[in-house]
């Protein structure tokens, strides 16, 4: 695979996204943003994801996301972004959005885990040194932790912020009650919770129980992760399973028995509806997810360039007829 080592980004780059304002922030994310959980790890090609980062950045997308624990092995994704960003994107700083999260297992021993500010503290630091950044603009608490004080985690968050480590604060995968709690505290603190990071697609749809009342109550964004499923809603699986795909990698989240008959039939029911949308499946998952105002975006992964451009193509119809809306739910009830 040929790069060319001096990177000058697409000059209309700006032209195709639609940006959407992050709740009651002053801050606008891109529709479409990526995600570095897999394919940026130690042990993918470097030369992969540095093209589908510049890809995803020519077709308008400002923010990427990534965590302490992405790889595999842990803390490489960050690596990984850290080596590219200083070949192509480091002239490029003001006009990205990064985040990061500490919540789950990252280090041995007590401190490494879970929601104490001795762990996020650290974990920040350390992932700042990964990534060869001054700041994230984003940092996350990436888990509820009923075993600390969420006045303690929230704290630590409203530290983050004061020491200039970050510049906005956010929570995942919190429920409707404890997120309207970790707001209040946060606001009392003067550092607003900028955004929420939940799961959601067709096949998951948690969210649409109180969470999003809560952030739009709230004026605060939504960014949901794993849009497609991890390549279920896709038409990934549709003549079995690829041997280049994710439910064939030996990870725990997603693996060959996830991929069952009824996903598949559902899928293939679901894709009739996207090609007379004119949309490949990708496209009419993202596009499902963004119909609900709530959302200002939507954070996916890619494992090529093709992929991330795929997706951002959703953009070109995000509308939905009642007859659609009703089509897609009975597939998926039935
Ligand atoms: P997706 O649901 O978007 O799944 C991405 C996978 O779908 C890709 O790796 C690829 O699979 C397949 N795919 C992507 N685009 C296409 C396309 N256009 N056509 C066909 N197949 C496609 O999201 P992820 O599960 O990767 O999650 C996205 C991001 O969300 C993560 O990178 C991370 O930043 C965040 N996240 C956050 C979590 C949290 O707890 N806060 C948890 C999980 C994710 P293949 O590799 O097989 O080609």
């Amino acid at each position: 695979m040929y790069i060319n080592p001096t990177y000058a980004p697409l000059e209309n780059r700006y032209e195709s996204m639609n940006y959407v304002r992050c709740g009651r922030s002053g801050i606008q994310l891109p529709q479409i943003s990526l995600g570095l959980w897999h394919n940026f790890g130690g042990v993918d090609p470097l030369e992969n994801g540095r093209e589908i980062l510049r890809r995803a950045f020519d077709l308008g997308v400002t923010h990427f996301d990534l965590a302490n624990n992405y790889g595999p092995p842990y803390g490489s994704a960050e690596e990984t972004f850290g080596k590219i960003f200083a070949k192509d994107f480091r002239p490029f700083r003001d006009e990205l959005i990064l985040s990061s999260k500490a919540g789950w297992d990252m280090w041995p021993g007590p401190y490494g885990d879970r929601g104490s500010r001795k762990y996020l503290i650290a974990s920040l630091d350390q992932s700042l040194k990964r990534m060869g950044v001054e700041y994230v603009d984003i940092f996350y608490h990436h888990r509820p932790d009923p075993e600390t004080p969420l006045e303690e985690t929230m704290g630590a968050l409203d530290q983050i912020v004061r020491s200039g480590k970050a510049l906005y604060v956010g929570i995942s995968s919190y429920g409707p009650s404890q997120t309207a709690e970790a707001m209040k505290i946060l606001r009392k603190l003067g550092t607003p919770l900028l955004i929420h990071q939940p799961s959601y697609n067709m096949f998951d749809r948690w969210v649409e129980d109180g969470l999003l009342d809560v952030l739009e109550k709230g004026g605060v964004g939504c960014i949901v992760f794993s849009p497609l499923a991890q390549g279920l809603l896709t038409n990934r699986y549709l003549k079995g399973i690829p041997e280049n795909s994710r439910a064939n990698r030996r990870i725990a989240y997603l693996n060959a028995n996830d991929v069952t008959p009824d996903v598949v039939a559902k899928v293939r029911k679901l894709d009739v509806i996207a090609q007379k949308r004119s949309q490949t499946m990708a496209q009419m998952a993202i596009a499902w997810i963004l119909r609900k105002p709530a959302i200002t975006s939507a954070l996916v992964g890619a494992s090529s360039p093709e992929q991330i451009e795929d997706s951002i193509n959703a953009l070109k119809n995000l509308e939905f007829t009642y007859e659609e809306l009703r089509a897609i739910d009975e597939v998926l009830v039935g």
